[in-house]
């Protein structure tokens, strides 16, 4: 080889590395980017669906099984190419065999289609477990992280919960153990089945091998030799079983892609509408019309044909049992669901038809399991006003409202204390001081105006003072009260009778029905009748009782061997 040609090859063969690499590494860059992309997307379509498709088993488990299918799309594309090259092989082979005798290929795919026949079978049972299991597997996973999770951790170890969930897990990955097994001795089966039937394809095509060359048809001069034959039958029956393989990993792979684009398709058809009819900024009422809404699995209504308004600019509060159907409502007017009958307007415009961004952007929603977000108190504040998220005004403003001075002060890090006990540098607070976070969040979005220039009037409060001590309980309601004097219309959910009673108008619910409503003073006057009528009064005369000055006649004092338990 002369110097000058090695060189210059060499340069060449750098050169074409070189170029592969850059072509790997962006092919490399483009699969990373569709690998972030599509998860991203699929979350996206997740927080846009309506709330009753959330708290549908069906599309949860189209959720799970579509995650799968994001690893899938990829495979596919893999898979797709190892088709493509066994055909490739396979036509090579073809060709060969097609020179030897035209009878050998059918025998070929003889050979080869019990295994195609087996990888088939053996992944539609694979396939059909996974749907199966999904269920199970979701809820040993949810078992797992109730072990594992900080918000658990107290009452797994008071109540011995660890051992109760511990033996459910172990039950659940004995059963998906069991369903592996079963899965894997059917595989076996197929698989001896497949390879005898294949085995025995194998030994006919040798037997016509050896008849062949006997009877002198094959034509050896092209083949060369007997053992040419032989090795091109192996390798072509190799081939067709490494297409059929592919082919059907293909198949299972575009069952998963399927799934992919089953739950995009049932997201979309499922999604909060965008766009409608323009709601008014500030209505003068919400008029809720013969509404009612069941829950799905549910047979009995949450809201009977209620009928009722609320005022602007007012509290109105919503008592009732538990159960009694006051959450539900709220939910309703704020938007996260529709009426199965009846209508909500916001003076005459129906929100069914309307532009639920808007509805959405016109309400302040402190609900009663008001999520305990492991972010920073920044960050959990400004949720849903994120221009505000260093706005040192609108901070301490909503600071002084929820009573949280103390709570920051407290804190080394001030307003970016992580919220999440378990990671470095996070802390957990108690219920009342959250349910204070909770008040500084609504007060920060009922007084600023979101992106779309638009500043919430509605705010529901779901008993917003369940943890609070009672200075600041009194304290939380005066707010309230200052808000409504702002102009915004509070509906005030509580169980607190006494806060009720200061609102300007409270409506009773019971059974999901509208049994009372009027003021305070009007409540405590009606008679009581079958209906519910008079359950305000009785509610609320059961409450004052509790706080009676006359306390029953002086208990025995506690003797010191009892205090100490000797
Ligand atoms: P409480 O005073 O206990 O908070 P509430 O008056 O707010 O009660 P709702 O939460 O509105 O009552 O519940 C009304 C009925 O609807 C209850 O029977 C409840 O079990 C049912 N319910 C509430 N939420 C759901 C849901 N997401 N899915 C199914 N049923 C639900």
């Amino acid at each position: 080889m002369r110097p000058g040609r090695g060189r210059s090859r060499g340069g060449l063969g750098t050169l074409g590395r070189a170029r592969r690499r850059l072509r790997d590494g962006r092919h490399d860059r483009d699969r990373e980017r569709t690998v972030r992309q599509q998860p991203l997307t699929l979350l996206d379509r997740a927080q846009r669906v309506e709330m009753a498709a959330m708290e549908d088993p069906t599309f949860n488990r189209l959720l799970e099984s579509a995650r799968f299918g994001i690893n899938s799309v990829h495979r596919l594309t893999s898979e797709s190419v190892s088709v493509l090259s066994a055909l490739l092989s396979m036509a090579a082979t073809g060709g060969v065999l097609l020179t030897l005798s035209p009878l050998l290929l059918p025998l070929l795919v003889l050979i080869a289609a019990p295994r195609g026949w087996g990888a088939a079978i053996t992944a539609r049972r694979r396939r059909t477990s996974v749907m199966a299991w999904l269920q199970h597997l979701r809820a040993s996973q949810l078992i797992a992280q109730l072990l594992t999770q900080t918000y658990t951790a107290a009452e797994i170890r008071v109540h011995a919960a660890g051992t109760f969930l511990l033996h459910h897990f172990e039950q659940m990955a004995l059963a998906s153990d069991a369903e592996q097994a079963r899965l894997a001795a059917a595989a076996a089966r197929t698989k001896i089945a497949a390879s005898a039937a294949s085995g025995l394809a194998l030994a006919a095509t040798f037997g016509l091998l050896g008849l062949l060359v006997s009877t002198g048809h094959l034509a050896l001069a092209a083949a060369g030799t007997a053992g040419t034959a032989v090795v091109a039958v192996r390798t072509g029956a190799a081939n067709v079983a490494g297409l059929l393989s592919s082919v059907n990993a293909l198949f299972e792979e575009a069952l998963y892609v399927g799934d992919l684009q089953t739950l995009t398709t049932e997201a979309d058809a499922r999604a909060i509408p965008t766009g409608g009819t323009d709601l008014p900024e500030r209505p003068d009422a919400l008029h809720v019309e013969n509404v009612t809404f069941t829950y799905a699995g549910r047979s009995a209504p949450s809201l009977d044909k209620i009928t009722l308004t609320v005022p602007t600019g007012r509290i109105v509060a919503l008592a009732g049992e538990n159960g009694a159907g006051k959450s539900t409502l709220a939910r309703l007017l704020c938007g996260l669901y529709q009426p199965d009958s009846g209508t909500i307007r916001w003076d005459d415009v129906d929100t069914a038809t309307a532009d639920r961004a808007q509805l959405f952007a016109s309400t302040v929603l402190l609900p009663q399991d008001f999520f305990h977000w492991p972010l920073t108190l920044r960050a959990v504040v400004t949720t849903g006003r994120p221009s505000h998220h260093d706005d040192a005004r609108a901070l301490a403003e909503a600071a002084e409202f929820a009573g949280m001075e103390a709570l920051l002060q407290m804190q080394d890090r001030g307003w970016d204390t992580l919220a999440a006990k378990g990671f470095e540098g996070g802390v957990d607070f108690s219920g009342g001081q959250w349910q204070r976070i909770g008040t500084a969040r609504t007060y920060l979005r009922a007084t600023t105006a979101g992106a779309d220039g638009r500043r919430p009037f509605l705010v529901i409060a779901d008993e917003p003072t369940s943890a609070l001590d009672p200075a600041a309980e009194v304290r939380a309601f005066d707010n309230l009260r200052r808000l409504a004097g702002q102009g915004a219309t509070v509906l005030l959910i509580t169980h607190r009778l006494a806060a009720s009673a200061s609102a300007d108008l409270i409506y009773v619910l019971k059974d999901g029905r509208l049994v009372e409503q009027g003021t305070h003073e009007e409540l405590m006057t009606a008679d009581a009748d079958q209906a519910g009528a008079g359950s305000y009064r009785t509610a609320y005369l059961l409450q004052a009782q509790q706080y009676a000055t006359e306390l029953p006649g002086p208990r025995p004092p506690i003797e010191p061997a009892e205090r100490t338990g000797r």
